[in-house]
């Protein structure tokens, strides 16, 4: 199942809709704050949340896409800043490059 969620993600299945909403397919799953705990909700049944066992592969991708967001973000910008260098056919910063690699560990 973490494999199938994984691939979802990966496979840009995975839109957030809200802070709270993600449509993952055909399905939506929704985070809910209910006596100080997160329960996750997909619409693929009834109800699921954490420490179920039907916990689907739906909720999985929306948990995992977001734990990489942030990470995600910043790499889209870094590659971004990176084909500009190519462009302008200079050389790349190595020691930079170093560095903005392990400050994006430390988010991960
Ligand atoms: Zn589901």
């Amino acid at each position: 199942m973490i494999k199938s969620a994984k691939q979802l993600v990966k496979e840009g299945n995975v839109k957030q809709l809200s802070p709270t909403l993600f449509q993952v397919l055909n399905h939506q799953v929704k985070i809910q704050v209910k006596k100080g705990r997160n329960l996750l909700l997909c619409s693929c049944q009834n109800s699921s949340y954490f420490g179920h066992n039907n916990f689907c592969s739906h909720s999985c991708a929306a948990i995992i896409y977001l734990a990489n967001k942030d990470l995600n973000k910043r790499l889209n910008e870094s590659i971004k800043i990176y084909e500009q260098f190519k462009k302008l056919k200079k050389s790349l910063p190595i020691e930079g490059f170093i560095n903005e690699l392990r400050e994006l560990r430390g988010l991960s």
